[in-house]
């Protein structure tokens, strides 16, 4: 099988270098890079084979001399990352190779993290409250969705994260109707509430939360809605356990939603698997097939949106366990916890 897809690749082998690919074949793995990757591979990946190319060498020439040198003729490739021009090129340097199409068998490992990917995973989230806790306690009416954004990314940063695990959203009331709206300049005291979601990275594990901030009173409207959604979060959370349905802990959810009048509000699928990506199997949505299993990660974020008027998202990440579940993420979510002076 030829690895190409980037993070499957780290995933596979430790390295986090790019424009690389890993061979597996029945008896060897090799790594197949360039001369800037050679001690950075001596770092992370210790003692596996490497076929790095010379300068004056193109990736697509070592990779199909390397094939051919293996005499391999029938060849697992990964559809969903590779790229036509490839193929081609595969087809016409190693004519007698057949290529298998497959889609997500590393995916598929990636969704059970072992206990390494947990402690990274619970390291990002740690990062990411901490950051959280700093922004929300400089929360000032006259700052922008974008300086706030900002700051989150400059405190995760500070606190040691390696980055965001995806650029900030911060949604002050109507922006926030949008699901994955983009800082701008509307300022925090310009509506009663302002959605933030974000998460850290931290060494490559993410993390992925979203809280409501709430400036002065909170408006009847928004403490009957707040309520739906985190009942249908509770609801959801409760149904986590191994072999759990997808589509049933989705269910759970967006029936306490539907129930009090809000399905057609409710876009989007209840959550999602993260890890080396922010958005990895599984994917908890009405139409999901398959169940959850122990050592998955997956976020869990029902929201109700409401065009002009705003948005509420809240979003936790939970481990499935042998015997239930672990809510990893602890930042209070009570309304008037979300107060801000
Ligand atoms: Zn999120
Ligand atoms: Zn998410």
């Amino acid at each position: 099988m030829l690895v190409t897809n980037e993070i499957n690749v780290t995933y596979l082998t430790g390295f986090t270098g790019d424009s690389s690919f890993l061979l597996l074949t029945r008896d060897k793995d090799l790594i197949l890079s360039d001369p800037r990757y050679t001690e950075q591979l001596d770092e992370e990946c210790p003692g596996i084979d490497l076929a790095i190319r010379k300068p004056g060498t193109s990736h697509t020439q070592l990779t199909v001399k390397t094939l051919k040198k293996a005499k391999i003729d029938s060849l697992a490739v990964e559809a969903d990352s590779m790229t036509l021009t490839w193929q081609g090129v595969l087809q016409q340097g190693v004519p007698r190779i057949d290529l298998v199409p497959t889609s997500g068998l590393v995916e598929e490992l990636r969704a059970v993290k072992d206990r390494q990917e947990i402690a990274a995973i619970r390291q990002s989230i740690q990062v990411a409250e901490r950051a959280f806790a700093v922004i929300r306690a400089q929360l000032r009416p006259e700052q922008t969705e974008r300086e706030v954004a900002h700051n989150l990314e400059h405190t995760i940063r500070q606190f040691g994260g390696e980055a965001c695990s995806f650029d900030p959203i911060v949604a002050v009331g109507p922006r926030a109707a949008l699901p994955h709206a983009v800082p701008g300049d509307r300022q925090i005291g310009e509506s009663d509430f302002t959605l933030i979601d974000w998460g850290a990275q931290v060494k490559h594990y993410m993390s992925d939360l979203t809280r409501i901030m709430v400036v002065g009173r909170i408006s009847p409207k928004l403490e009957r809605i707040y309520g739906v959604v985190l009942n249908a979060q509770q609801a959801a959370i409760n149904a986590i356990r191994p072999g759990a349905r997808l589509h049933d802990v989705d269910a759970a959810a967006r029936n306490v939603i539907a129930d009090a009048g809000f399905e057609k509000q409710f876009g989007h699928g209840l959550g999602h698997g993260f890890g080396l990506e922010i958005h990895e199997h599984p994917r908890m949505a009405v139409d999901a097939p398959g169940e959850l299993k122990a050592g998955m990660v997956v976020t869990v974020e029902p929201g109700i949106y409401i065009p002009k008027w705003g948005g509420v998202r809240i979003e936790d990440d939970i481990l499935v366990t042998k015997d239930g579940h672990d809510v990893l993420t602890n930042v209070p979510k009570g309304l008037a916890e979300s107060q801000i002076v």
